[in-house]
């Protein structure tokens, strides 16, 4: 069992988690009934006042049925599932208001699944393991009533943009610096913009080294390549979170993305080194980057950030706003 729950934790640490509204966002009529409002503008100072739990329900898509779950009983879940219960309580915090945001606003807007906002699977919404099964799995009571705690000292709160709930992406670890999600979707918010993210290094895929031989490098890419690996790479530029915009192999151009997916790389952000015989590729960071790093949470935690802090650097510009029943 415990190692069932390490692959587990390890799947749900992907920092796989995409923005289930984002590509579907020209084709999305916002849902008529709105079942909640939002209270736009509230400064983040004023989220210290003590908050009165919420009472929200959502359809969620688990093992195949839809089932409407308590918001803040799902969500406990969702941090179960997407960090460790060891990480800093502002942390916890922090991923708790993204983990409601990107529920929410795949409520308001439709995200990837008709009947419900979001389903349990953390490679197409959020990871979500139930306290039971969490249980069952190794972890203590301690990890599971500090992460609900941190869902309940957080309840109803959501990040909004001009009156919006933001695009809450998040993931595991930048390798140092996040990224604008115009260099990865190709659409632009003005709150998912490349920032620092310092203190990572404890992240175990903060950097890896990954090596191909040439017949590997070539046959992931789908063709032949002439000469020998070292004569293979022309011009590479860079995003401005430090990810590859575009690299030049065998007189062809690819975009970053194309090649994270082709050669099954952490990151965009990747050095490539070859020689007569191989290609070693090193990457920072894992996931898309973009929106909240949960190791760079932590580490901004560890130096006495609070979550609405946290926040405010991931996502610049947007307020911590409070659902209205
Ligand atoms: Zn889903």
């Amino acid at each position: 069992m415990k190692l069932i729950w390490k692959e587990m934790l390890l799947a749900a640490m992907m920092g796989l988690v995409l923005p289930g509204a984002m590509l579907g966002i020209a084709a999305t009529v916002e849902t008529p009934e709105t079942i909640i409002e939002i209270t736009t503008g509230v400064p983040t100072e004023a989220t210290q006042a003590p908050i009165e739990k919420r009472s929200i329900t959502v359809p969620i898509l688990a093992g195949g049925q839809v089932v409407q779950m308590e918001l803040d009983e799902y969500l406990t879940g969702v941090v179960l599932g997407e960090m460790p219960a060891s990480f800093e309580e502002e942390a916890l915090k922090a991923q708790a208001v993204v983990a409601r945001t990107y529920t929410m606003r795949a409520q308001h807007r439709g995200g990837r699944h008709d009947a419900a906002a979001v389903c349990t699977d953390s490679t197409c919404c959020q990871s979500y393991i139930s306290p039971s099964d969490y249980l069952a799995a190794g972890g203590t009571q301690n990890s599971v009533d500090r992460i609900r705690n941190a869902v309940l000292a957080t309840s109803g709160q959501v990040l909004t943009y001009e009156g919006d709930l933001i695009e809450a992406t998040y993931f595991s670890c930048s390798g140092g610096v996040t990224e604008d999600a115009a260099a990865v979707w190709g659409a632009d918010y003005p709150y998912l913009k490349s920032v620092s993210s310092p203190g990572e290094e404890k992240a175990a895929h903060y950097t890896d080294t990954v090596v191909f031989t040439a017949s590997q490098f070539e046959s992931a890419l789908g063709r032949d390549l002439s000469g020998t690996p070292s004569g293979w790479f022309g011009v590479t530029t860079y995003t401005t979170g430090g990810g590859v915009a575009t690299m030049e192999i065998g007189g062809e151009v690819y975009q970053g993305t194309d090649l994270r997916t082709m050669l099954g790389l952490r990151s965009t952000a990747f050095m490539v080194s070859a020689d007569l015989n191989s290609v070693t590729i090193t990457t920072k960071g894992f996931g898309h980057r973009v929106g909240m790093s949960q190791y760079g949470a932590d580490a901004m935690a560890v130096l006495g950030s609070t979550y609405a802090q946290i926040l405010a650097h991931y996502y610049q510009g947007t307020s911590l706003t409070t659902l209205e029943n």
